[in-house]
């Protein structure tokens, strides 16, 4: 699903009344939590000082879970029940999870549902990752010292709607309130304020412990949107590791080793990675023989994934059809991008200084955190918020079984458009009001979300009243519409929830067919309009016949009965170019009688009615 995100008045709250909320990045590697505490941006830390929580849950046989830092001393000594990068199998099904590379956990089938064999019984990844929150959770309510009202929660720009959907189970196992589900790299830019700068592009290059994503984005009207995607999910600081490792066993001449000593490997290779960033070598002990690295020869080791990364972020700026000096600022987000040459390198691409000066595996969490700030109501009605657009377009029947859209697909929420309609037929005094959702052109391929009636209309000419019909959609995606008579005053509404029931592929669906069925809707459409001119044609020369017949000669009558006739009878065909040429030729035929009416009318100084009284729209 595509997310918006748009500046909307904010909600304002009684003086001096702040309501505890917080941001949580919940990461593949590690995950943190934020909040605003007397106006500054704060990274709340465990009782040990560390901000950083590693996304590992160790499930004991004492049935003790512990997660952490401290849970992962037991990656080396229980594997099996020492659950790490948990972010990667949620909201997947079976068949995908097996399909992950190194799954080392014992998975059971569940429906198509996925559950991990441990210690204290077989559990979901959204019950795994319900545990990290609820640390967090209560790590926050401790620093902030009452409850939360909710939490902004992140999730990679290319989740989908069952990955959202989980993340939100696992908040609320955990008992947290979701704000709202931000994209990490528009809670990267928020960080860095972008949202009060100019408009344009920005690029977001997310490097972290598994990951990597890229993202563009456009900030246009206060409204970022993700242009596009890229990344690799199978490339991280892990691999960077990985290739220590691979040289420390060729150097030192390690041979065969156990999993338990590679593990050991592992961690002591990672430190001396995370050592160079700031130092010109690192080195590490293994079986009494020391291991020494060059910061050089680390980025000699480890250039073909940087460059990766770098063909990547290309592929990324074409698919968003830009060209990379339309870029304005590409911000360094996750621990990985703490290596200079990963700075450097992408700096290099796009030609300019990269934005670094929030640390790289805090600023997601602070973002999360400034917009959890606004979303509790602690701030003025100015600032940001981040909002969805809308999946399929929002319209009402008209005449002869189409849909007039009224908000079209992929506008941003909230949003309110009116539209003016009118009436049939003369004296016309209530109207149906059906609220269609989709792209096709026909109700009938359409969804129907809800009707409704307005009655009481004064009678009038057919196309003299004026309906203005409004549709609202709030931020939450829940729809209202209203049909008032502008003249009278009347009015009538429904309010209606319009994405409910429709799953994601139900939507993808409706969108293909808008897309197969082009043509013919078209076609379709033009029949329909067509038919529904001929009926309202048809009607404006009955009544007129009705009352000034006595104008006509017979002769006159008898043509324009015929053409009548011959209109009526066509109006019934899917002939749409036949039945243009009748309309047009009934109203040739019925000039001189239009004419002489309007003539009478003069005399009369009345209002009468002429052909020409359609009952068509007006656009607002
Ligand atoms: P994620 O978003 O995947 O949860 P993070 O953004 O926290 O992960 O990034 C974790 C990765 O960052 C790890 O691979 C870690 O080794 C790496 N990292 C952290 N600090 C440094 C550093 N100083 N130099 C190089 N890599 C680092
Ligand atoms: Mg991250």
């Amino acid at each position: 699903m595509a997310l918006l995100q748009i500046s909307e008045p904010g909600q304002s709250t009684a003086p001096h009344h702040h309501n505890l909320a917080c941001g949580i990045d919940l990461g593949t590697t590690n995950s943190l939590v934020a909040s605003i505490m007397s106006g500054e941006t704060k990274l709340i830390a465990d009782n040990n000082n560390q901000v950083m929580l590693p996304s590992i849950v160790h499930f004991g046989q004492d049935r003790k879970m512990t997660v952490g830092s401290e849970a992962s001393h037991y990656a080396q000594t229980d594997p099996t029940n020492t659950i790490f990068s948990i972010k990667r199998f949620m909201g997947l099904g079976y068949k995908e999870v097996i399909e992950l590379k190194n799954c080392p956990y014992q998975l059971l089938e569940k429906g198509n549902n996925v559950l991990f064999k441990t210690a204290i019984g077989d559990l979901s990844a959204v019950e795994i990752s319900a545990s990290i929150l609820s640390t967090l959770k209560s790590r926050a309510e401790e620093a902030l010292g009452g409850d939360l009202v909710g939490a902004v929660i992140t999730v990679p720009a290319y989740f989908n709607d069952a990955q959202r959907q989980s993340t939100k189970d696992a908040a609320k196992f955990a008992g947290i309130k979701v704000l709202r589900l931000l994209n990490e790299p528009t809670a990267a830019a928020i960080a860095y304020g972008l949202e009060s700068g100019e408009e344009g592009i920005h690029a977001v290059y997310d490097l972290g412990g598994g990951t990597f994503d890229i993202s563009l984005l456009s900030f246009n009207k206060g409204v970022f949107q993700v242009l596009s995607t890229g990344g690799d999910s199978n490339l991280g600081g892990d691999d960077f590791d990985a290739l220590i490792v691979d040289d420390c066993k060729k150097v030192l001449d390690l041979g065969k080793l156990t999993p338990a000593k590679i593990q050991t490997i592992k961690l002591l290779a990672r430190t001396a990675k995370e050592t160079l960033a700031s130092e010109n070598s690192a080195e590490f002990l293994v079986d009494g023989k020391v291991y020494q690295i060059t910061k050089s020869h680390f980025e000699l080791l480890t250039e073909p994934l940087l460059k990766r990364t770098l063909l990547l972020t290309k592929r990324a700026v074409r698919d968003a059809g830009i060209e990379m000096s339309e870029i304005k600022d590409v911000i360094m987000v996750g621990g990985s991008t703490r290596m200079t040459a990963v700075r450097d390198k992408v700096g290099d691409l796009f030609n300019k200084p990269v934005l670094c000066s929030i640390n790289p595996d805090e600023v997601v969490v602070k973002g999360a955190a400034i917009q959890a700030n606004i979303l509790a109501g602690n701030k003025s009605r100015d600032d940001v918020l981040l909002l969805d657009v809308l999946p399929l377009s929002l319209g009402l029947e008209t005449m002869g079984g189409l849909v007039e859209k009224v908000i079209h697909r992929n506008t941003t929420i909230p949003i309110t458009k009116a539209q003016e309609f009118t009436t049939f037929k003369d004296g016309q005094t209530g109207m149906s009001i059906h609220v269609y959702q989709g792209e096709r052109e026909l109700i009938k391929d359409c969804r129907s979300l809800g009707k409704f009636e307005l009655k009481g209309i004064p009678p009038m000419v057919a196309g003299s009243a004026r309906i203005l019909v409004e549709f609202q959609v709030d931020a939450d995606g829940l729809l209202s519409v209203s049909a008032t008579e502008q003249t009278s005053g009347v009015k009538s509404e429904i309010i209606i929830k319009p994405s409910y029931g429709l799953t994601d592929t139900e939507v993808e669906k409706m969108l293909k067919d808008s897309v197969i069925f082009a043509q013919e809707d078209i076609l379709l459409r033009q029949i329909q309009e067509q038919k529904v001119n001929a009926n309202r044609t048809i009607l404006a020369i009955n009544s007129a016949l009705d009352v000034d017949k006595e104008l006509l000669n017979e002769l006159m009558l008898k043509d324009i009965i015929g053409a009548r006739d011959e209109l009526e009878s066509l109006a019934e065909s899917d002939d749409a170019k036949a039945i243009k040429k009748a309309i047009e030729t009934l109203e040739e035929t019925s000039a001189k009688f239009v004419e002489m009416r309007m003539n009478k009318s003069v005399m009369r100084v009345m209002q009468g009615h002429n052909v020409d009284e359609f009952s068509e729209k007006i656009e607002e």
